[in-house]
Parts: C-alpha cells; structure tokens; sequence
C-alpha cells in the first residue's frame, strides 16, 4: 500500500481513531527518565503512549500525563496486563490497579501482554472491561493466529489490536495478513529492531534519497504497509525525528525492497516459547 499521504490516525474496528506513532516506555523504570521522556514526547506532539504493568512506570506515565495539561481525550493511552496477573478476576484487579496508577479513570487499550495458558480468561476480563467502558478498545499482545483462534472460540467481541514484534528482519506478513483479515490493528514492538537494519544498504540508500534518517525510513515502512509504530527514545532529537515520517512517500518497489529484508530474525521472544 503506497499513499501520498497517510492518515496519523488509524480508525479501529469499532470506530475509534487511534494515532498511528505513540512513545513506547519499555526500560524506562527509573521515575524521573520515564516523566521526563513522556513530557519531551507529549512536547513534541505524540498523543498515544505504549506502557504496561511490568515496565514499573505507569505512575511516572500518569505524573508527566497529568503535568502536560493535555485534555485526556486527546490522549490514547495504553497498558497491559502482565503474565503473573493473567486469569479473569486478577487481570480485573490488575487493571484497577494499573488505573490507579496511571492516575486515570479509562484507558483507551488494554492489551493481554503475552498468551498464557489462561489467555481466554484473561481476554475475557478485557471484553468485561469494555463493556463497563473502563477501556476503548480491547485488544493482545504477541497473540500468533492460534492463540486469536482461541478467543475467537470465546469471544463475543473480537481484539481489534495485536501488538507484536515487527520490524524490517521480522515482517510478520502471515500474521499481518491474518489480523487484516479479521480487522484487527497490528502495532509494531521494537519497530526499529533494536537498530539492527540501519546500517544495510537498502535503509541506507533511501536515507539519502529522501534526505531522511535510517530510522524515519523504517518508520515510514511501517506506515505504507499498515502498522501502528510505537518507537523508545529517551533523546529529544530522537523523539521529534521519530514522528517526522509523514511528510514523504516510499515507492511501492521500495517498500517491496524492505520487507524483502526479513529474516524471521526476533530481537524478543517467540510467544510460543515465553516461559515467565
Ligand atoms: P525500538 O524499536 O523502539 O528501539 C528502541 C531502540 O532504538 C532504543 O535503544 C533507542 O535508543 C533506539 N532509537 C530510537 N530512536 C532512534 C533513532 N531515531 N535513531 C537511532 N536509534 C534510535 O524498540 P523497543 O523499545 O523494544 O520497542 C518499542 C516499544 O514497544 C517499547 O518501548 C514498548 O512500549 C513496546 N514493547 C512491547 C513489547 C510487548 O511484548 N508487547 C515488547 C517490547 C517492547
């Protein structure tokens, strides 16, 4: 899919328009880091924040939310249920807990963080939470089309996100094409693969080409083959860099030329072998 132009937002399953670059906060549990790469993001412009239970700074999340006076419905907030807390009435309680937090009265998504034994259980904690409109949007995390088969099974009402690892060394076509299959958003962990594809001569050339960085040009990647990206900086110029990626255009042989880099190569976990 090549456009002139791509939407910031992505409209979702149910009508809700969710921003197609939010700030990630993974390893970033030191309080003051977190508030402070939160409010350069919010300065910058994202409106959407990626955190969850086990980053340890949903309260940091909710302290620069609160300080950016930003009205919360500008805002898209997600976390996520961690794996210890899996199962219908502790995710429940884990949610509460994460709401209290994050200083918030809703989240926008709330996202299973990984498929656990219990994961049908703990989907259905989150379809509840969406029917008490204490979340948005329901949505998983690192679900392949087996674990989604299951809710499936479940579910009165679908996810309409799956957060999975996908990057240049990981296009993640199958699954991308199952979740488009079945309006599910995908949003992209790790969209820079940790930096790995910076330096390969496909990247590099179109850098130069479009007078852009390495990074805006996966980033923009991203864009043109539909994902939500949700980038980790804790530079300013990195954090302003990182959302300058709608003011140019891959070719769709260019895009072709990127994905063709995938090597099935995780920086994380495969969901299937996650043991903790
Ligand atoms: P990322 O792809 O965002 O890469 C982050 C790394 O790239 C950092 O080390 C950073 O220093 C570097 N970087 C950032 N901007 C750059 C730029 N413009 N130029 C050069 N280097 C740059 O990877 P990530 O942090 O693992 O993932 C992003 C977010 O995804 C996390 O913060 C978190 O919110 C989420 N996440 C979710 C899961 C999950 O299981 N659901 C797992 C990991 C991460």
């Amino acid at each position: 899919m090549t456009e002139m132009t791509i939407s910031k937002t992505i409209t979702l399953a149910n009508g809700v328009e969710m921003p197609r670059i939010g700030y990630g906060v993974f390893r970033m549990k030191e309080h003051d880091v977190c508030v402070q790469g939160v409010t350069e993001a919010l300065k910058a412009g994202y409106r959407a924040i990626d955190t969850a239970a086990i980053y340890q700074n949903e309260e940091a999340v909710g302290e620069a939310i609160k300080a950016s006076g930003i009205a919360r419905e500008e805002l898209f907030i997600t976390t996520k249920v961690w794996n210890a807390d899996q199962g219908y009435d502790n995710t429940l309680k884990a949610f509460e807990q994460s709401l209290q937090k994050l200083g918030l009265d809703y989240v926008d998504l709330y996202l299973t963080h990984w498929p656990k034994p219990q994961l049908v259980d703990t989907y259905k904690a989150i379809e509840r939470l969406y029917e008490e409109k204490l979340i948005r949007v329901p949505g998983v995390s690192n679900h392949h089309e087996h674990h989604l088969q299951q809710i499936f099974a479940e579910a009165n009402i679908l996810p309409m996100v799956n957060q999975i690892e996908c990057h240049p060394s990981l296009s993640q076509d199958a699954l991308r094409a199952f979740c488009a299959e079945h309006n599910i958003a995908v949003t992209a962990w790790a969209p820079l693969g940790t930096g790995i594809v910076f330096t390969h001569p496909v990247i590099k050339q179109l850098a130069e080409k479009y007078s852009k960085t390495p990074a805006q040009i996966v980033l923009r990647w991203h864009l043109e083959i539909g994902n939500i990206v949700i980038p980790k900086s804790i530079t300013p110029e990195r954090i302003v860099e990182n959302l300058a990626i709608f003011d140019f255009t891959l070719q769709a042989d260019e895009v072709a030329a990127i994905s063709a880099l995938n090597t099935f190569h995780r920086t994380g976990s495969d969901p299937d072998n996650f043991n903790f």
